[in-house]
């Protein structure tokens, strides 16, 4: 039909250039005298990254003693991940994640031998604590969870957060053992309607922030991330030792020089988070008006709405094939009964997806749609 015609949200891969200080800095850097850049350096990277990543952690998570040694650079937030579940699990342990997911979870626990248990959230997207703790048992070895949501757009709730640190403080002494908790926050920084973001520091020491600048710096194909240990988290310096060991024994080795030295200039710089926004409200406001439920993202950039009809990967067939639209199905995400569409993409895809999702909709027969 030509790329004009067909209106793709199927990828979150953003659409946004990166800010212009992220040139300025690269170019700088790159004309700079100094000797060496493109070496080998020490696997969990530059000292000057680390300390930076760690001084922008300890003002937003408000913890104390948190220095560069707790913090390791790493191939975007997927390769951070990988490290850290590598050092952890050990074979036939347990890391619990919450559907919807994101689906990549399914591989980079079983690439380290561990077993993924799926934890569904709540109606609203929350995490369903109840359900949480019938899953602990003695072979947990970590909650992985994602804040802003990739696919729901939800941000866990202060409150949230808190009743999350003390289950698991109960469970760790329940089964006397070390149950970690990762954030996975590639879209900390995407956050709408001026909301804030709790954090995961505050609530529980053993803790691990992975990062990326992938989304906040519009730098996905760049790949560069960190890894933060809370200062407090049992045995820190074995786990980081072992994290950055793993940094070069995956494959990585380092994650990229050139991108280490610019990002540690830019931290707390990014995109503009407003057209962001604007795209969500556009969108969001776009289906409402059309009779679809959803529930409004608070960040990241994905809308997460019903599907019209039960049978969601039906619903997205005949999105693409009677209005040209690409969403992905939940079920895929493990939540059946809605369909993922992310919004990092140019104004006019949403403005001609629009009369799609209508016509779409009107097109259902009205006793075949679900109700509210
Ligand atoms: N985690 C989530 C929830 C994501 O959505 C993504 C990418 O889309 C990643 C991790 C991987 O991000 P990165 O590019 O930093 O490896």
């Amino acid at each position: 039909f030509g790329e004009q015609a067909v209106f793709d949200f199927s990828l979150g891969n953003p659409v946004m250039e990166p800010p212009d200080q992220f040139k300025y800095e690269l170019i700088k850097y790159v004309n700079s005298a100094e000797a060496g850049k493109h070496r080998y350096m020490h696997n969990a990277g530059f000292l000057e990254s680390r300390q930076a990543v760690a001084d922008r952690l300890t003002k937003l998570e408000g913890v104390k003693n948190l220095t560069a040694e707790h913090v390791i650079m790493t191939c975007g937030a997927g390769g951070g991940l990988n490290v850290t579940l590598k050092s952890i699990l050990n074979r036939g342990e347990n890391v619990i994640f919450f559907a919807p997911y994101f689906v990549e979870y399914l591989f980079y626990v079983t690439n380290h031998g561990g077993k993924c248990k799926v934890v569904q959230t709540r109606p609203d997207f929350d995490l369903d604590l109840d359900r949480l703790e019938k899953a602990i048992n003695k072979k947990t070895r970590a909650i992985l969870y994602n804040s802003p949501n990739n696919p729901t757009g939800k941000i866990y709730s202060e409150k949230t957060m808190r009743d999350l640190g003390r289950l698991l403080r109960a469970k760790q002494k329940e089964f006397s053992t070390t149950i970690y908790l990762i954030s996975d926050e590639p879209y900390r920084e995407l956050i709408y309607d001026r909301q804030s973001y709790p954090g995961t520091f505050p609530f529980y020491a053993n803790s691990i922030v992975v990062g990326s600048h992938s989304k906040d710096l519009s730098l996905a194909g760049e790949r560069i991330g960190s890894i933060a240990v809370h200062p407090r988290a049992k045995d820190a310096a074995q786990l980081i030792g072992a994290m950055t060991f793993c940094n070069r024994t995956l494959g990585f080795v380092n994650a990229p020089a050139i991108m280490q030295r610019v990002v540690s200039r830019l931290q707390g710089v990014k995109i503009d988070v407003a057209q962001y926004e604007r795209k969500r409200n556009r969108l969001c406001d776009g289906l409402q008006a059309i009779g679809y439920h959803l529930d409004r993202p608070d960040g990241a950039f994905y809308a997460f709405p019903r599907s019209p009809i039960p049978d969601d990967t039906t619903f997205v067939k005949k999105l693409a094939a009677d209005a040209r639209v690409l969403a992905v199905p939940g079920t895929g995400f493990g939540r059946k009964g809605h369909f993922r569409l992310a919004y990092c993409v140019d104004d006019a895809t949403i403005e001609g997806a629009l009369p799609g999702f209508e016509k779409v909709f009107r097109d259902l027969k009205p006793t075949a749609r679900r109700r509210a």
